[in-house]
């Protein structure tokens, strides 16, 4: 009972199988560097790639052992494939076949996962099962909005100039608890800090924003399928932190469907990035927002220029600010530290 329809772009096929997956890691740039003791202190030295090609097969494996185990792609999401990737795709100035490819996860630790070297996003759909109809169509909405927030978070690599590995191989002495530094792909690249052993990554930068601009990218997505809360404008909409803080939040960040709404911790950094955007304007009102700004970032043509600009412009709101919002990490209290810096600004800037 094979469909005729042909797939979405983007949808899971083979390519969830791991040779193909390591396949298309050995086909990225990658640049491979060892630190080595000098008289002036640790100095990364390139590797040739016979002698990096080994290190490059360990975190390709390491990649591929963390994946979480794959589940069907539901048929509400496999049907807003299409226009899913179009958004995305339109948005960011990319193509859309540059955007990564969608696999649904078993993952309770997370709704969503991207893995850039592997050119491959994953959601975690919600368990609706026997759920009343009107709540299993809200977790649907909450998942579609997961799906975008992951496949934006592919447009760091989608430009193949920008596109590569760095892996910086630390020996461990002195202290150190990683063997390797690694960087993945473009101008908003996560970098990892683990062990060869596969030891859980224990660090990340530049999470706070961009996860701010994934999210951000997820929720304009939402406005235009009418999926969040600009539909209420005066619900008093909040995040409620692990440690019970309230914090407001604006109804454009909030998931609304069917009478529940419902809020994602990301949605912190992409509500402080408007923030931060109503202190620019009230300072200098020809300041781009800091989404445009950071869609360059990821563009190799105008990447070095756009991340000069985030940093002048997030300093000229307050000396300093470009380095405190990123080196945030993905974590619920860096997300509320974050979250507070702009509020506090705000309330100091915007009359
Ligand atoms: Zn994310």
């Amino acid at each position: 009972m094979d469909s005729p329809e042909t797939p979405a772009p983007g949808a899971a096929d083979s390519r969830r199988d791991p040779a193909k997956l390591a396949e298309a890691a050995q086909q990225t740039n990658w640049h491979v560097y060892r630190m080595t003791p000098t008289r002036t202190g640790d100095m990364p030295v390139a590797l040739n790639p016979e002698a990096a090609a080994s290190h490059v097969q360990n975190v390709i494996d390491w990649r591929i052992n963390q994946l979480p185990p794959e589940v069907p792609l539901p048929e509400y999401i496999h049907d807003k494939l299409p226009g899913i990737y179009n958004f995305v795709a339109k948005v960011a100035g990319v193509d859309v076949d540059s955007l990564p490819e969608l696999s649904a996860a078993d993952d309770h630790d997370r709704h969503g996962l991207h893995i850039p070297m592997l050119g491959h996003a994953y959601i975690a759909p919600h368990a609706t099962e026997g759920l009343p109809e009107h709540v299993e169509k809200f977790y649907q909405a909450m998942t579609e909005s997961t799906a975008v927030h992951e496949i934006a978070h592919g447009v760091a690599n989608a430009d193949p100039g920008l596109t590569h590995n760095t892996v910086i191989m630390t020996p461990q002495t002195g202290g150190t608890s990683y063997d390797y530094v690694m960087t993945e792909a473009g101008g908003l690249g996560k970098t990892h800090f683990y062990t060869k052993e596969g030891t859980p990554q224990t660090g990340q930068t530049l999470s706070f924003l961009r996860e701010g601009w994934a999210e951000t990218l997820a929720m304009r997505y939402m406005a235009e399928q009418e999926l969040n809360g600009e539909l209420a404008p005066n619900y008093p909409f909040v995040y409620t932190t692990a440690e019970g803080e309230q914090l407001p939040i604006g109804p454009k960040y909030v998931v609304m469907c069917e009478g529940m709404w419902g809020v994602t911790q990301t949605s912190l950094a992409a509500y402080a990035m408007d923030m931060l955007d109503e202190c620019l304007a009230t300072i200098n009102p020809s300041s781009r927002q800091l989404f445009d700004i950071m869609r360059d970032m990821q563009h190799v043509e105008t990447q070095i220029q756009a991340q000069q600009e985030l940093a002048a412009t997030l300093n000229s709101l307050q000396p300093g600010l470009y380095k405190e919002l990123t080196t945030l990490a993905y974590t619920e209290s860096d997300m509320v530290k974050g979250y507070k810096i702009a509020q506090e600004l705000k309330t100091l800037m915007v009359p």
